[in-house]
C-alpha cells in the first residue's frame, strides 16, 4: 500500500494519469492533530492524476473516514464522518493563479511544487472541510441548548394547557 509520507510528483502523476491511494490514521498526520479531540479515527484517500475538460492538470483528491472532533458545546469528543471530494487544478506559479471571483467550490487552483508529500495534502484538505465550531448533533450532546424565552419548561406544559 501507498505509504502517505511519501514525496509524489504531482505533474507526473497527471502526466501519466496515475493514482496512488492508502490508508492512513490521523496519527499520521501531525498538522491535523491540533484540530482533534484524540488520536481515534482511520482515514482512506486517493489522489487521483489527470487532466481538466480545459486540458489541465488536475489532481482528483477523495478522502473518506473518520476522526474525532471535541463538541465546543460540552468539550466532549464526538465522532466526525470524513466525505471530501476535491479537485486541485495545477498551475505552474503565481502568475497563472485566478482572481478571486474565479474560484469555485470543490474545486482549487494551486500552485504546483515539484514534489508533494501525499500527508500534507491530505491533512491541508481535511483541515479545510472541518467546521469551524464542531458540535455534537442535536439531541447527541451532553449540555442542552439554552431555551429560548417562552418555551415550557416541561413538555407536558403545553398538553395541561390544552385540558
Ligand atoms: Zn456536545
Amino acid at each position: 500500500m501507498f505509504d502517505a509520507s511519501q514525496l509524489v510528483d504531482p505533474m507526473r502523476l497527471c502526466r501519466l494519469g496515475e493514482t496512488v491511494e492508502g490508508e492512513c490514521v490521523p496519527a499520521d498526520l501531525s498538522a491535523l492533530q491540533d484540530a482533534l479531540h484524540d488520536l481515534d479515527g482511520f482515514i482512506r484517500y486517493r489522489v487521483e492524476g489527470g487532466h481538466s475538460t480545459a486540458h489541465k492538470p488536475l489532481l482528483s483528491v477523495r478522502i473518506t473516514g473518520h476522526v474525532q472532533l471535541t463538541c465546543q458545546r460540552c468539550l466532549e469528543g464526538f465522532r466526525f464522518d470524513l466525505d471530501l471530494q476535491t479537485h486541485l487544478e495545477l498551475v505552474p506559479d503565481e502568475n497563472a493563479l485566478p482572481a478571486l471571483e474565479e474560484e469555485q467550490a470543490g474545486w482549487d487552483v494551486i500552485v504546483c511544487p515539484e514534489r508533494l508529500a501525499v500527508a500534507d495534502l491530505i491533512q491541508e484538505e481535511i483541515l479545510l472541510a472541518l467546521p469551524v465550531a464542531p458540535r455534537h448533533a442535536t439531541g447527541d450532546c451532553g449540555v442542552s441548548e439554552p431555551r429560548e424565552a417562552g418555551t415550557p419548561d416541561h413538555p407536558f406544559a403545553v398538553l395541561r394547557q390544552l385540558t
